[in-house]
């Protein structure tokens, strides 16, 4: 048998991963019990759901199970111990710089308003970084289903916590809905105030949309972006500006986007030198953390330690960390190889 380096122990950097959907399977369980909560099948006997979001009705579905594991969190405690979490599974993953993304819309009613609510976020991530050991850092994402109004005001508050952990601004949720170019004032925003724009693109839809986030919103990473792949041109143009895709595999095959993760064209994005930030998008619905994500790399996309050594080195330099963790997690990269295979 061929020897191979335990990839737990590669550092990398963990560039999408959403805040509802980091949580625990088992602390989903274990809080929906507490407060009486029923939960779909999808979400205990029948966990983790096959879904299919390549249609409007699948979507919905999707969305309709992150509903349903938001309501659990009715508490700060709730936020910290997830966070915190969280940050310890990054850690058994060898993730040394999470960004996490947050919509603080979806909880602000219940946590006192929009501010209130990132704050409380803020703080459980300051708390869990500390805890695990981990550097975590926040994007603030809007949704691509409400108005883009609401979108300026969540790019203003981020902007106003930079000092705080905010890194990034991104845009989720359908993908078919809500043309790019509508954001275009809120990354503006955003980009003016010194965050990176990261939003989803290139998942539900083709390379067209792909080229709206880069060209309308100034993307400096993409959400997904694997449909770029479609796109020889495209393809280059990521290349040569360096714009990374925060590709995650098992969710692409959990939301039906590809047939099976053969078909998630991680080597072919790979090959034509587009960076690659592995992620693992929402575990809570998909089944598998970051972790996973590497040893798809390894056993189905055939990525030797050398590559597999390199996809580490694209997702921490493709990430918001200050220059010290960069540095420090490329040397923890170098001493990887280094070491002989178990
Ligand atoms: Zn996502």
């Amino acid at each position: 048998m061929r020897m191979a380096r335990p990839l737990h122990a590669l550092p990398k950097a963990h560039l999408h991963l959403h805040f509802t959907g980091s949580m625990r399977h088992s602390t989903l369980i274990e809080l929906a019990r507490e407060q009486g909560l029923h939960l779909p099948d999808a979400l205990e006997q029948d966990w983790p759901p096959k879904l299919r979001a390549t249609d409007e009705r699948g979507w919905f579905r999707f969305q309709r199970l992150y509903d349903i594991a938001r309501s659990v969190l009715t508490k700060p405690e709730h936020v910290y111990r997830l966070v915190r979490e969280t940050a310890e599974d990054e850690a058994a993953a060898g993730s040394g710089w999470l960004e996490i993304q947050v919509d603080p819309s979806g909880y602000a009613q219940r946590f006192g308003g929009l501010t209130a609510t990132l704050e409380l976020m803020l703080d459980a991530v300051e708390q869990a970084a500390r805890h695990a050991g981990v550097g975590i850092a926040t994007i603030v994402a809007a949704n691509r289903t409400r108005h883009p109004l609401d979108a300026n005001t969540l790019a203003r508050l981020a902007t106003q916590y930079t000092h705080k952990g905010v890194v990034g601004f991104g845009l989720s949720n359908d993908e078919r809905r809500g043309q790019a170019r509508e954001f275009e004032r809120a990354f503006r925003i955003a980009k003016r105030g010194g965050l990176l724009a990261v939003p989803h693109g290139g998942e539900l839809m083709g390379p067209r949309s792909v080229a709206q986030c880069v060209d309308d919103l100034g993307a400096d990473r993409l959400g997904h972006g694997v449909r770029a792949a479609e796109d020889e041109w495209l393809m280059q143009r990521l290349a040569e500006r360096q714009i990374c895709c925060e590709v995650c595999p098992t969710s692409n095959v959990g939301l039906g986007v590809a047939e099976s993760s053969e078909l998630v064209p991680v080597r072919r994005l790979f090959e034509a030198g587009v960076p690659i930030a592995l992620g693992a998008d929402d575990p809570l619905l998909f089944g598998t953390r970051l972790l996973g994500q590497y040893e798809l790399a390894r056993e189905v996309y055939g990525f030797g330690d050398e590559e597999v050594a390199e996809l580490a080195r694209q997702s921490v330099r493709s990430s918001a960390a200050p220059e010290s963790v960069r540095k420090e997690l490329l040397k923890g990269v170098d001493d990887w190889l280094a070491a002989s295979p178990e």
